[in-house]
C-alpha cells in the first residue's frame, strides 16, 4: 500500500474484510463511503457524489451520510437490497494522538446491517415479525431455522427438500442464509418469494459445531434439556447463530430456546395459494385488500405479528383450536372485561422489541421506560380478570403476567416519567433515586445559574446589555458581544479581563478566568452526573435482563390476549359464529360470506353481500361442487370464502357465516386458471400447468382444494380436457374436498356420472336482454354462460355484441341441430362482420337460414345506428 495515507490503508483493510457489504466508515459526524461503495450509494440514496484524494492516480470517490440520521438512509439501503458494515472511532482523536501523532483513530466494524438483523424501531415495521432464516440440507433431509431477533423467536423445523417453497412462503423471512454453493432451486425459490439470499461459508453449517454454539448460547452442557435434533436441524440452527455473530460482531441477541415446529402440526398453504387468496397482500401487492387487512383488530404491535403468524400457519390441533375458541367466545360475550383488557392493551408498549435492544446493548432509556409501562399494564390486566369463570387459554395467560413487583417497582423509581432517547444524554435518572448523582446535578445546575449571574455582571461591567455568555462544542462556554464593541473590549481595562478568544463575521468572543474555571467546575459534576446515570443504566438494563426469560413470555401472554379480545371484537362487529371444527371430512356452511368482498361492497354502498351455503362432505355425500355460471356471478368469490372460512376456523377464529361445520383442513390449495395470472408475466398456461400438478400430486384425502377456471389457458377443447381429467383426478384419486368453478358446461355432465361430484351454480336473471346477477349459489347447472350479455353490460359496442349474437346463435343451433357443422366451418361460412355483402355470391350453407338471408340482403350496414343495428338482430333471430 505504497503512497497510501495511514486512513485509507485502515479503510481498505477493513473494506477488505466486508466486501460483501457497503461500508460506513466513521468520520467525526459523518459515515462516509468511499470507491465503489460511494458510487452504489449515492445512486441509491440520491445524494451527491464528491471526491476526496487520490488512489492509484485516479480520484477517490466519496459520499457520506450524518450520523444523527444515519437510519433512514439505512433504512433506504436496506430496502434497495444492499447490506451495511457499520465502522465506528473506537477511541477519540486525542486517544489516538496519545499513540502517536500519525496514529490513526482506531475503527472496528460493530455491527453488519442486513435485511434479517434489524432492531431499531425506525427500521422495522412495528405489526410485523421479521425473520432472519437458514436453510441446511444434510443428504436427504433437511430443515429450517428461524429467528426474529428483535423479538427473541427462535423456531426450527425439519422438513422434506421439497417443502422448502411453500415453507418460505409461510414464514417470508427478509433473509435467507443458505450453504455457499447451495443448489440453484433455493435461489429461484428466495427469488421468487422476494427473500435476500445471503451464501455463508460451509463451515458455518457443519452439525458438530453447532451443538457448541448453541450449549455456549444457552450456557448448557447438552441441548437434551431442549428436546433432541436432527443434523441438519443442528445445522441451521448453529448457521443462524453464526451469522448472528458475524453480523452482531460477537453481541448475540436475547434468543427464546428453539421451538421445534412441525409440518404435522400446520395447514400446508403453498405460495401460490396464499397469494391468491390474498391473505396477508393483495394481489396489487399491496396490504390493503388482503384479509389481514380486513380482520386486524388488534391494538398492539405484538398482538398484530402473533394474528400474522397464525393466519400464517392455521393449525391442525384440535385442542389448540378448541381452546382458541372458548376463549374467542368468553370474550366475545363478556364485553366489559373484553373492553377493560383492550383499554389497557392499547397502553401497553413492545415489551419484545425493547427487551432485544436491551439484550443487544443497542437500547436506550426509552427501552428501560418500555418494560416498565409494558409491566405496569401486564400487572392492571392481572388484576383485571377473575380467573374463576375464565377459559384455560386466558387463566394461563393471566398467570404469566405477574411476578415483576421488584422490578417494576425499581423502573418505576428509578426512571423518570418521560425519559430521552439516549443514555449518553443523560437525564432519564429520576431525582431522589441516587444521592450521589443528585449531588452531582446540584453542583451542575448551580454552575448554570452562577453562569447566569455572571453575564449579568459582565453586561454591567461593560456596559454592554446586548453582551450574552454562550456555549458550543468547540470553545465551550464564551462571551459574546457584537464587533461594533471591538474597541472597548480589546483596550485597557476590559481587556485585562476578557480574553480574545475569536472574531466571527460580526461576533467577538472572550473568555475570563472565572468564565474558564466555572466552566470546568461545571463540566467535572456534568461528567460526573453522567457517568453516574450511565452506571445506573446498565444496573437497570442487567435488572431487566435477569427477567428476560419472564418478561418475554409476559409479552407472549399478552399478544395472545390481545388476540383473543381482537377476534372476539371482530366476531361480535362483523356477526361471524363459532365454527364446529372436529376430525371429519365435513365441509357444512350456512350463510357464509366473503370477509373482504363484504367490506368493499358496504364501504361502497353497493348492494349486501348475499350469503351462500357451501356443503362439501367427503366421508358421505358429494365431496366435489362443480360450479358454473356467468363470468361476474361470484363464482370465484364463493370459491374464496370458502377457503378463507376453513383457514379462519383453524386458527381459532369465528367466521364469516350464520352456521359452519369444518372437519380438519389439512392442506389449503387455490389455483386460478392463466388468464388471471398475467401480473406475473411467465408463460401462464405453463404455470397454470405446474400449480394444478402439485395439487394432483399432493393433496391428500383431508385437503381443501378450490379451482378456479382451470385450463382456460389455452384452446377449448384442450381447456375442456384438462378440466375434465383434472376433476375425476379430485375426485378418484385425491377424494379431496373441492370446489371447481368453470365455464366447461359440458362438465356439468360429469356430475351424473361421478357420485361424488354435485353441479352448482350461481343464478342470474335475464330480463329484457339483459342479465341481472343474483350472486346466488343453488344447485343445478347453469343452462347457459351469459357471455354475450356480460360483455355488452361491459360496454363493448352495440354493432360487436349484435354480431356476437348471430354467431352464438348458429353455433347453438347448430349444436342443437346435430348439425356436424364445426365451428371452424360456421365461422368460414357466416357471412363476415364489416365486410357483409348484401348478397352472398353463393347461397349459405345451414345453420343459416333462408328468410335471414333475404332480409340480410335489404340492409346497408353503415346506414345502421347502433340501436337499429340491435332490432334488427332481434328480428332477425325471430326470422331464423
Ligand atoms: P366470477 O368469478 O363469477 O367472474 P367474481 O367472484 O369475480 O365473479 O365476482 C364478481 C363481482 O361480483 C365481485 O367483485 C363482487 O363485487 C360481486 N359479488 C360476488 N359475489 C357476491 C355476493 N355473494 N354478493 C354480492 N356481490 C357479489
Amino acid at each position: 500500500m505504497a503512497g497510501v495515507t495511514p486512513m485509507m490503508a485502515q479503510y481498505l483493510d477493513i473494506k477488505a474484510a466486508h466486501a460483501d457489504a457497503l461500508l460506513f466508515y466513521r468520520m467525526g459526524d459523518f459515515y462516509e463511503m468511499f470507491f465503489d461503495d460511494a458510487v452504489a450509494a449515492a445512486g441509491a440514496l440520491d445524494i451527491a457524489l464528491t471526491k476526496r484524494g487520490k488512489h492509484d492516480g485516479a480520484d477517490i470517490p466519496m459520499c457520506g451520510v450524518p450520523v444523527h440520521s444515519a437510519e433512514g438512509y439505512l433504512l433506504t439501503l436496506i430496502r434497495k437490497g444492499f447490506r451495511v458494515a457499520v465502522c465506528e472511532q473506537m477511541e477519540s482523536p486525542a486517544e489516538a494522538r496519545k499513540r502517536g501523532s500519525k496514529s490513526v483513530v482506531k475503527r472496528d466494524v460493530v455491527r453488519v446491517v442486513t435485511p434479517g438483523t434489524l432492531t431499531e424501531d425506525a427500521l422495522l415495521e412495528a405489526r410485523r415479525h421479521n425473520f432472519l432464516a437458514a436453510h441446511a440440507r444434510v443428504r436427504d433431509s433437511a430443515a429450517l431455522a428461524w429467528v426474529d431477533i428483535s423479538t427473541g423467536a427462535f423456531h426450527v423445523m425439519a422438513m422434506a427438500p421439497a417443502r422448502l417453497s411453500p415453507e418460505l412462503a409461510r414464514l417470508a423471512p427478509s433473509e435467507l442464509v443458505v450453504a455457499d454453493g447451495e443448489d440453484r432451486v433455493v435461489d429461484t425459490i428466495a427469488d421468487d418469494l422476494g427473500i435476500a439470499l445471503t451464501p455463508l461459508g460451509r463451515a458455518s453449517f457443519d452439525s458438530a459445531a453447532a451443538t457448541r454454539r448453541l450449549c455456549a448460547l444457552y450456557r448448557v452442557d447438552t441441548l437434551d434439556g431442549f428436546g433432541s435434533y436432527g443434523r441438519a436441524e443442528l445445522s441451521a440452527m448453529g448457521a443462524l447463530i453464526d451469522y448472528l455473530e458475524i453480523t452482531q460482531k460477537g453481541k448475540l441477541p436475547l434468543l427464546q430456546p428453539p421451538q421445534t415446529e412441525s409440518q404435522d402440526t400446520v395447514m400446508q398453504i403453498d405460495a401460490a395459494t396464499r397469494r391468491n387468496l390474498e391473505l396477508t397482500h393483495a394481489l396489487s401487492g399491496g396490504r390493503a385488500g388482503s384479509l389481514l387487512s380486513v380482520i386486524d383488530r388488534t391494538v398492539t404491535p405484538a398482538g398484530a405479528r402473533l394474528l400474522e403468524q397464525r393466519l400464517c400457519s392455521p393449525s391442525l390441533a384440535l385442542d389448540v383450536i378448541h381452546a382458541r375458541l372458548a376463549a374467542v367466545d368468553f370474550t366475545r360475550d363478556d364485553t366489559r372485561t373484553a373492553e377493560d383488557l383492550r383499554t389497557a392493551l392499547r397502553k401497553t408498549p413492545d415489551l419484545d422489541r425493547a427487551l432485544s435492544r436491551l439484550s443487544l446493548d443497542r437500547g436506550g432509556p426509552r427501552d428501560l421506560a418500555a418494560i416498565r409501562g409494558g409491566l405496569a399494564q401486564a400487572a392492571a390486566i392481572a388484576a383485571t380478570c377473575h380467573p374463576d369463570d375464565l377459559p384455560d387459554l386466558l387463566t394461563r395467560a393471566l398467570a404469566n403476567l405477574t411476578g415483576f413487583d421488584a422490578l417494576s417497582g425499581l423502573l418505576d423509581a428509578a426512571l423518570v416519567a418521560e425519559p430521552p432517547l439516549l443514555a449518553r444524554d443523560g437525564g432519564f435518572i429520576a431525582p431522589g433515586h441516587d444521592s450521589d448523582l443528585d449531588d452531582a446535578r446540584t453542583l451542575r445546575d448551580e454552575g448554570r445559574s452562577v453562569i447566569a449571574r455572571l453575564q449579568r455582571d459582565y453586561a454591567e461591567r461593560t456596559g454592554i446589555s446586548s453582551l450574552k455568555i454562550k456555549h458550543n462544542n468547540v470553545l465551550g462556554y464564551f462571551i459574546e458581544t457584537t464587533a461594533t464593541h471591538a474597541g472597548r473590549m480589546m483596550s485597557e481595562p476590559l481587556s485585562e479581563t476578557f480574553i480574545h478568544r475569536q472574531t466571527t463575521a460580526n461576533q467577538l468572543r472572550f473568555t475570563t478566568v472565572e468564565l474558564s474555571e466555572m466552566e470546568t467546575r461545571i463540566l467535572n459534576a456534568g461528567n460526573r452526573a453522567l457517568e453516574i446515570e450511565k452506571r445506573l443504566f446498565e444496573t437497570l438494563r442487567a435488572a431487566v435482563l435477569d427477567h428476560a426469560a419472564a418478561i418475554s413470555t409476559a409479552a407472549r401472554a399478552l399478544a395472545e390476549i390481545d388476540l383473543t379480545t381482537a377476534l372476539a371484537d371482530l366476531a361480535r362487529a362483523e356477526n361471524w359464529c363459532r365454527p364446529t371444527v372436529d376430525g371429519s371430512r365435513v365441509f357444512d356452511i350456512s350463510g357464509g360470506r366473503h370477509p373482504v368482498v363484504e367490506q368493499a361492497l358496504r364501504m361502497q354502498g353497493e348492494t349486501p353481500f348475499v350469503a351462500n351455503d357451501c356443503d362439501l362432505n367427503a366421508d358421505s355425500r358429494a365431496a366435489i361442487w362443480l360450479l358454473t355460471g356467468p363470468n361476474m356471478s361470484g363464482k370465484s368469490t364463493f370459491l374464496r370464502q370458502n377457503a378463507l372460512i376453513g383457514l379462519l376456523a383453524q386458527i381459532g377464529s369465528h367466521v364469516p357465516a350464520d352456521r359452519a361445520h369444518v372437519g380438519l383442513v389439512s392442506q389449503l390449495f387455490s389455483r386460478v386458471g392463466a388468464a388471471d395470472d398475467l401480473a406475473r408475466g411467465r408463460s401462464t398456461f405453463m404455470v397454470e400447468m405446474v400449480e394444478t400438478a402439485a395439487i394432483l400430486n399432493q393433496a391428500d384425502d383431508r385437503a381443501l382444494v378450490i379451482l378456479d377456471e382451470i385450463g382456460r389457458g389455452t384452446a377449448t377443447y384442450d381447456g375442456l380436457s384438462i378440466a375434465w381429467a383434472t376433476l375425476e383426478h379430485l375426485h378418484s384419486a385425491n377424494r379431496c374436498r373441492a370446489l371447481f368453478a368453470t365455464h366447461y358446461h359440458e362438465l356439468t355432465a360429469l356430475a351424473g356420472k361421478l357420485d361424488g361430484v354435485e353441479n352448482a351454480t350461481v343464478s342470474v336473471k335475464e330480463w329484457d336482454g339483459e342479465v341481472i346477477f343474483l350472486h346466488e349459489v343453488r344447485k343445478g347447472a347453469a343452462d347457459r354462460s351469459y357471455g354475450v350479455q356480460v360483455a355488452q353490460l361491459a360496454g363493448l359496442p352495440a354493432t360487436v355484441v349484435a354480431r356476437a349474437r348471430v354467431v352464438l346463435e348458429a353455433l347453438e343451433k347448430g349444436e342443437r341441430d346435430g348439425d356436424a357443422a364445426t365451428p371452424k366451418a360456421l365461422i368460414d361460412d357466416l357471412p363476415l362482420f364489416s365486410a357483409a355483402p348484401p348478397a352472398p355470391a353463393t347461397p349459405p350453407p345451414a345453420p343459416v337460414s333462408v328468410p335471414v338471408l333475404e332480409m340480410l340482403e335489404d340492409i346497408h350496414p353503415d346506414a345502421l345506428t347502433p340501436r337499429d343495428a340491435l332490432d334488427l338482430i332481434y328480428r332477425l333471430k325471430e326470422a331464423a
